[in-house]
């Protein structure tokens, strides 16, 4: 199992005021005074019975989701000597890869390269209310893919591959020390849950797929994985902090620690965001599980 192991981080994410000087998820996003704020104008799904689609009548400002230095996060792979990475989405349905997901874009930055920047980026949280269906096209956006703000805490854990996805000589092996020696090999020691940089995805949805990269048909490389949730039943036993394994389920504080971004990935609940080793303008692939 050793060539398996990876260092993932996992980000904890917490409420809290990020600035733009931070490492976050959904805070202000640092940004060149002189450079415009990000639209989208694909056409939107909107999530009613039948996913009527909608053509917005102006482009919808993306929203930041999140803001990685390398100085909190060396380990990801920054190319051509970038330094900060942002990440980016339409706060929309949209019919991707058969999947109903927001939009995304990656900005790859070198933060020598920030002269001016914004005092005052533009912002929207959990807080601004879901838009209804005839609001301007501008306002579309859905409340569960507005992220709270929040403050990382960054841990390093060693992670091994999704069970289904070993060789069968592995996982017999697994299933057999799982049975004789009471250990939860799937949910205790595979896979990390909730927000992280690196280490493994999880494929507890779907049986596993290659995610070949749209330009260049290279494999793409796991990046991070934005999660609704920090734990569940299962994993909790390993993964819930043991600073938070006092707070009571039901009260503000344990949602804060279980649902701290308030973002809704899909019906298992998390987004596995995935990179060409080759480019960063050869865009992203992702799967939701
Ligand atoms: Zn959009
Ligand atoms: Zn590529």
């Amino acid at each position: 199992m050793k060539a398996y192991a990876r260092t993932a981080v996992r980000l904890h994410p917490r409420p809290g005021e990020p600035n733009i000087h931070d490492s976050h998820i959904g805070g202000p996003l640092i940004w060149p005074a002189d450079e415009p704020w990000p639209t989208c104008d694909r056409t939107i799904a909107l999530p009613d019975d039948d996913w009527k689609h909608r053509i917005p009548e102006s482009p919808v400002p993306m929203v930041g989701v999140a803001q990685l230095y390398a100085r909190n996060i060396p380990e990801i792979t920054f190319p051509n000597g970038t330094d900060l990475l942002q990440v980016l989405w339409c706060p929309n349905e949209h019919l991707l890869e058969d999947n109903h997901v927001p939009f995304l874009q990656l900005i790859w930055r070198r933060i020598s390269d920030l002269t001016g920047y914004l005092d005052d980026p533009p912002m929207r949280h959990h807080e601004t209310p879901d838009s209804p269906p005839d609001a301007p096209a501008s306002e579309l956006s859905l409340e569960y893919y507005l992220p709270r703000p929040c403050l990382l805490n960054l841990e390093r854990v060693t992670e091994y591959p999704h069970s289904a996805t070993l060789p069968q000589q592995l996982q017999a092996a697994l299933k057999r020390w799982d049975n004789e020696a009471g250990v939860m090999y799937q949910s205790l020691l595979s896979v990390a849950p909730g927000c992280k940089i690196g280490g493994w995805e999880s494929w507890h949805l779907t049986d596993k797929y290659e995610l070949p990269c749209h330009v260049c048909g290279a494999e793409t490389k796991f990046l991070m994985a934005f999660a609704s949730k920090e734990w569940d039943s299962e994993s909790r036993l390993r993964w819930q902090p043991l600073e938070e394994r006092h707070l009571e389920p039901g009260t503000v504080s344990y949602e804060e620690a279980h649902e701290p971004t308030t973002l809704e990935l899909g019906r298992y609940g998390a987004l596995y965001l995935f990179v060409c080793p080759h480019s960063p303008d050869h865009g992203y692939r992702f799967t939701i599980q």
